[in-house]
């Protein structure tokens, strides 16, 4: 099949190589934010079960047996340690109270290694392994998510991970160690006007007249751990390089030594929850880098920020994963002996029905996160589309799964752990739970970009096979050989996708499951195909549409997920909650299904234009 970003325009212009989407008649804006983001994407060269549901593909073997790599006896000392030392030392009311980590527990985990989970020991740290680190964010996940958001933004997406990555020999001898030993380190892209578009950032890199290295100027906003690294990744721009015969940024990724002269904390944030984040705003002035300090080359550092993040993105699911089965815990114990009404408020069919969607979805998304974890380990697989599916579903399900917990338990729910304690009350941190997981859907790539992130994944290889009959920088000609190979390979496989036949199933209630789930990886591939036909190029501009397609492909990898972890843990109980969580994501599909067809999203939109436009400005009126 052609490359179609390889043509020529009619007018001349050349096709940038890397961009498969049409982007003319689009805004500036737009056109230079999508550019950024297309030359960034890594390109699937990799199997990916998720992906491969938007394809007709349900290959159930990929991840069964389930990927649980061998147990390993200094993991399980490490996680030991860590869930003692969270358990007796880390006090997430106190925390939250004060607003500040106390120095005992950073030296605690540094004493621990937990700053180091993920460094080979070569460096000095403890060589983990991904299973690992995201069981090790589950536990604190459990008990205070500034703490865990202290060792995941040094190590998700702090110095540690795109030096791993992209480090040369000399950048990892001369950084890991210290970062082994505990300096800590931070991640700094947003910006004032640089939030989830990169491609309007400000601050710029520019090479010293001596070639020795940079000048970086400009404004970092939200910066986690900020006040308290010694290293921060920094992503500026470089000068903008001639390509295609097209101006094009260039963004780049720098470590930078905190205490480099010019650096400054210009402001602490502080915020709804997260509230002892060491978060802060840096200014930038004529900061020297020296050129032994740029990672990867000019021109890679959104590459970087997006691959750091593939598995970056699973500490806030398994985070997620642990502030759930908190709240499952405090909703069993009380709604089971809570009495209202006659009965234990558990007892009631409205509450019994939030407590079982809980069950049901703690495992599912345990089940995803270790699912996908494990699948980092073993290799072999792309796990970009898994790792967004957990951190986008994760963090929505830990919000409900929250907001339930608290209205179980009632007034109670609302009330602070340190009130309820000193009226004598069971001390419960629900209020807390709640606050911070307000912020898990907005941060590391907010549940709208992840849902837009999916489904240009999804389309992908559809874009590949069709996109050049839709492009209209293409000439006719061009367009139309596409249109007729395309139709000969959707032609072939078409058919296939119509076809209910077979599934990976086996007996019992998770066979019948996966059967279904298999069909309906065929039915999501058709409605996508449909949706492509029926909008073209402007598709990628309905989000609501295409959004009810990414949640049922997540759900339908969170329905596998669920299925093959209660393979691997073989208990009834596994099976029972499997079982409940397939029957109702099936429903949700369904649902998602549906509303494709039956929606308002037109009207809606209309709506929210008039209301952006001022129409309804009367109404924001307090009579
Ligand atoms: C507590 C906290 C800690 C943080 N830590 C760090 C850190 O350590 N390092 C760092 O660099 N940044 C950090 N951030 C920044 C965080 O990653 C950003 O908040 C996030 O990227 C979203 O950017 P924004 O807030 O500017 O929202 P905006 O980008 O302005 O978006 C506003 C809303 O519009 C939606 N939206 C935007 N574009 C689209 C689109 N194309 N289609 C549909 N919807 C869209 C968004 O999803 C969001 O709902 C932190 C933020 C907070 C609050």
């Amino acid at each position: 099949m052609q490359d179609t970003a390889h043509a020529s325009t009619p007018s001349g212009n050349a096709v940038p190589r890397d961009i498969a989407i049409d982007t003319t008649g689009m805004s500036e804006g737009k056109r230079r934010a999508l550019e950024q983001a297309e030359t960034a994407r890594e390109k699937a060269e990799l199997p990916s079960f998720a992906a491969g549901l938007f394809n007709g593909r349900f290959d159930y073997d990929v991840i069964r047996p389930f990927p649980a790599p061998a147990e390993d006896p200094r993991g399980e000392a490490f996680l030991r340690s860590l869930s003692e030392f969270a358990a007796k030392e880390v006090d997430g009311d106190a925390i939250d109270r004060a607003e500040e980590i106390p120095d005992s527990v950073i030296e605690g985990l540094r004493a621990l290694g937990a700053f180091g989970i993920k460094i080979p020991r070569d460096f000095g740290g403890l060589g983990l392994r991904q299973t690992e680190y995201t069981r090790a964010a589950m536990i604190l996940g459990s008990v205070c998510a500034s703490t865990t958001a202290l060792v995941s933004a040094h190590q998700s997406i702090g110095v540690p991970t795109p030096l791993k990555l992209f480090g040369t020999p000399e950048q990892k001898a001369r950084f890991l160690p210290r970062l082994a030993r505990g300096e800590l380190s931070a991640f700094a892209l947003t910006e004032d006007d640089a939030g989830s578009d990169p491609a309007r950032l400000a601050t710029r890199a520019d090479p010293t007249p001596d070639g020795k290295g940079y000048l970086v100027n400009g404004r970092k906003l939200w910066c986690t751990n900020g006040a308290r690294a010694k290293l921060l990744v920094v992503i500026a721009k470089t000068p903008p390089v001639v390509k295609d015969g097209r101006s094009r940024d260039q963004i780049s990724a720098f470590i930078v030594e905190a205490d480099s002269p010019g650096l400054r904390i210009a402001h602490t944030s502080r915020f709804m929850g997260h509230r002892a984040l060491a978060n802060v705003v840096l200014e930038l002035k004529d900061v020297f880098v020296p050129k032994e300090n740029l990672l990867g080359g000019e021109g890679r550092g959104l590459k970087i920020a997006l691959t750091t993040l593939n598995t970056g993105r699973l500490t806030l699911p398994a985070a997620a994963v642990g502030a759930s089965k908190r709240c499952l815990a405090i909703t069993r114990e009380w709604a089971s002996t809570r009495e209202q009404w006659g009965a234990a408020v558990g007892k009631h069919a409205a509450v019994a029905d939030r407590i079982g969607r809980m069950a049901a979805d703690v495992f599912a998304m345990e089940a995803m996160t270790l699912l996908t974890s494990g699948l980092v380990d073993r290799g072999g697989t792309d796990i970009r589309v898994e790792a967004a599916m957990c951190k986008m579903w994760g963090t929505e399900t830990a919000w409900r799964i929250v907001n339930d917990a608290v209205q179980v338990r009632g007034g109670r729910g609302y009330e602070t752990e340190s009130s309820l304690r000193d009226r004598g009350d069971v001390p419960t941190p629900l209020e807390r739970l709640l606050r911070d997981a307000r912020i898990t859907t907005i941060f590391e790539g907010s549940s709208e970009i992840l849902r837009l992130f999916l489904a240009r994944e999804a389309l992908d290889p559809h874009l590949r096979v069709a996109g050049g009959a839709l492009d209209k920088r293409l000439p006719a000609g061009t367009r139309a050989a596409v249109a007729a190979r395309s139709a000969v390979h959707y032609g072939l496989r078409y058919p296939g996708w119509l076809l209910s036949v077979g599934g990976p199933g086996g007996p019992g209630a998770l066979g019948g499951h996966l059967a279904w789930a298999k069909r309906c990886a065929k039915r999501l591939t058709r409605k996508l195909l449909h949706a492509m036909l029926r909008h073209g190029t402007s598709l990628e501009g309905e989000q609501v549409l295409l959004g009810r397609l990414m949640d049922a492909g997540t759900e339908l990898f969170a329905m596998a997920a669920a299925c093959s972890w209660a393979e691997h843990l073989r208990t009834p109980e596994a099976e029972v909650l499997a079982d409940r969580f397939c029957r109702e994501a099936k429903v949700r599909i369904d649902r998602s299904f549906r509303g494709l067809a039956v929606n308002e999203d037109d009207s809606i939109r209309a709506l929210a234009a008039d209301v952006l436009a001022g129409r309804f400005r009367d109404l924001e009126r307090v009579r």
